[in-house]
């Protein structure tokens, strides 16, 4: 058992002995044990359990071998006496551990393993089953060192079951890995180990990930820092659909580092806000032990996640929708940082006091920059183009509404990309007007951070418009929500370039 807290294996998927030898050679530097999947290996003889010298005799780490049936995710078929002979005579001779499925247990007896250096493990793709209890109780009657429980989530809340066992487990003063797999239970491959869990599992790279929802050995080790976490750690994070690719853990978890704050912010999909709140969120309701402290919202919850709080800040009725909770003194509040974070960068650079502008689209974040924009007693003209749906808009916040053609005709000073042209895997190469619509403006403000340098923007600086990217309020809004939970400055500087880095790193 390696030394370090909350211990991250790396999972080795190659398809050749050598590179499998120089996988396990760069774990070292990644990861604190390493499991081999040896039926990934095309050009490995299984009859031969002294094969694997060649392929662990200068391993850095402790190495855990498995060889799975087809059944638990195994990758070529191989039979059941041949898999098991070479795993048990594996372990004895060279490896630290096997692991092997429970329902091949009886059979692997029979060739007397080691029994501190076995692992047994129940994998279920298809769900998380009810029973679970059930299950554990039946693996913990076969005697190993280290018992697996890993199964499917399909919704973040099938992840309190696993923490349900983790504990147990920690009270039974057994040895347990249960993770749920798939991207509604990324939850337990982070907060996992701080709940007991002998290990979590990560991919070297991303691409060669063993089972879904893995993520690699440098985000699990630098981006959440597990080998630090505990049960101590305020946690924070994301709710949303998706969620994976967003730049905020990225943001929030570089500014608890620099400030050196015991806290993580983790990325956690979500489908049904009200269960979620329910089960896990809740101070009054939940059913999971841990220190929730924050959330930040996104799309498709900023409005539906209002009935699942305790109370909501007058800013963010206002607006309709908000994107922060705080979790205080078992209590649940609601804000918005969006509007305050899309001004901001505005007001740095121009007086919006009586001044015309422009917003291009009327959803979610056009919603925000309005209310905003109404603050600092702007004329604002809404431009959409159903104008219908934009005239809902105009009229609750006593606006004008205008067709999107009609731009060019009008005065705005101030012109705001609230609609997604332009966006990356959108419609990177559009912009929301023709380019000399832009002439003659002040500022043309683009709420799209993915490109940086958007088309839009592009025109804009070519007709001598200051320009304001997305990512000015992106990283202002995280900001606002930095200060609401920890009550610190947040380092701005710090949290855009992890922002910055966070896109350009997606592109790869
Ligand atoms: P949303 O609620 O879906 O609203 C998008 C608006 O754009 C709608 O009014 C929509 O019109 C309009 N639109 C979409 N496609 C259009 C087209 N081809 N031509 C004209 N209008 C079109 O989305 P949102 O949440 O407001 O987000 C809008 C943009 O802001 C996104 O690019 C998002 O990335 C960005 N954003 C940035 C930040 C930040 O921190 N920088 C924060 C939030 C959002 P209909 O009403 O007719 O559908």
């Amino acid at each position: 058992m390696p030394n370090k807290s909350n211990p991250i294996c790396a999972v080795i998927t190659k398809e050749t002995v050598e590179a499998a030898r120089a996988a396990i050679k760069q774990a070292a530097s990644e990861a604190d044990l390493i499991e081999v999947r040896l039926d990934y290996l095309k050009d490995f003889d299984f009859n031969e359990p002294k094969n694997l010298i060649h392929l662990l005799e200068d391993k850095p780490l402790p190495v855990i071998i498995t060889c799975r049936a087809v059944e638990e995710g195994g990758h070529q078929q191989i039979s059941d006496q041949i898999r098991l002979r070479l795993l048990v005579e594996g372990a004895r001779e060279l490896a630290d551990y096997c692991d092997l499925e429970a329902a091949h247990y009886e059979e692997a007896t029979k060739l007397a393993p080691d029994l501190s250096k076995l692992i047994v493990s129940y994998h279920n793709f298809v769900e998380t089953p009810a029973n679970l209890n059930s299950v554990y109780e039946n693996i913990c009657a076969l005697p190993a060192a280290v018992h697996k429980i890993a199964t499917r989530a399909d919704s973040v809340t099938d992840s309190v079951e696993t923490f349900r066992l983790l504990d147990r487990a920690k009270r039974e003063g057994r040895n347990l890995i249960a993770l749920a797999m798939n991207e509604p239970g990324l939850i337990t491959r982070l907060l996992g180990p701080s709940h007991g869990s002998f290990l979590t599992y990560a991919s070297l790279r991303r691409g060669s990930e063993s089972a879904p929802g893995q993520i690699t050995c440098e985000e699990l080790r630098h981006l959440y820092r597990i080998n630090h976490l505990s049960l101590d750690t305020a946690i924070t994070g994301i709710i949303g659909k998706p969620v994976r690719y967003s730049a905020s853990p990225a943001m929030h978890n570089a500014a608890f580092q620099a400030l050196g704050l015991d806290w993580v912010y983790i990325p956690i999909e979500v489908d049904n806000t009200a269960e979620f709140f329910r089960r896990m969120a809740s101070p009054a309701s939940r059913e999971m032990d841990w220190n929730l402290r924050g959330l930040s919202v996104t799309l498709p919850h900023k409005i539906s996640v209002i009935d699942s709080l305790d109370v909501v800040d007058i800013t963010a009725q206002k607006i309709g929708a908000l994107n922060t909770v705080v979790i205080e003194n078992g209590c649940l509040k609601g804000y918005s940082t969006d509007a305050q974070g899309a001004i901001e960068p505005l007001i740095k650079i121009c007086s919006l006091a009586d001044e015309s502008c422009a917003v291009l689209g009327a959803g979610g974040a056009a919603r925000a920059v309005i209310y905003g924009l109404i603050e600092q007693r702007a004329r604002v003209t809404i431009f959409a183009r159903d104008i219908e749906k934009g005239r809902r808009l105009a009229d609750e916040f006593g606006v004008e509404v205008l067709p999107l053609e009609r731009l060019k005709s009008s005065d705005a000073q101030v012109v705001i990309n609230a609609t997604p042209i332009g966006m990356r895997g959108h419609s990177e190469q559009k912009s929301p007007v023709p380019r000399a619509t832009l002439a003659g403006r002040k500022v043309a403000y683009d709420l799209i951070y993915n490109p940086l340098d958007t088309q839009f923007l592009k025109d804009a600086r070519m007709e001598g418009c200051q320009i304001v990217s997305g990512m000015d309020m992106l990283v202002e809004q995280a900001g606002l929500q930095f200060k609401l939970w920890t009550g610190q400055s947040p380092p701005i500087d710090l949290m855009r370039k992890a922002a910055v880095e966070k896109i350009e790193a997606n592109l790869l």
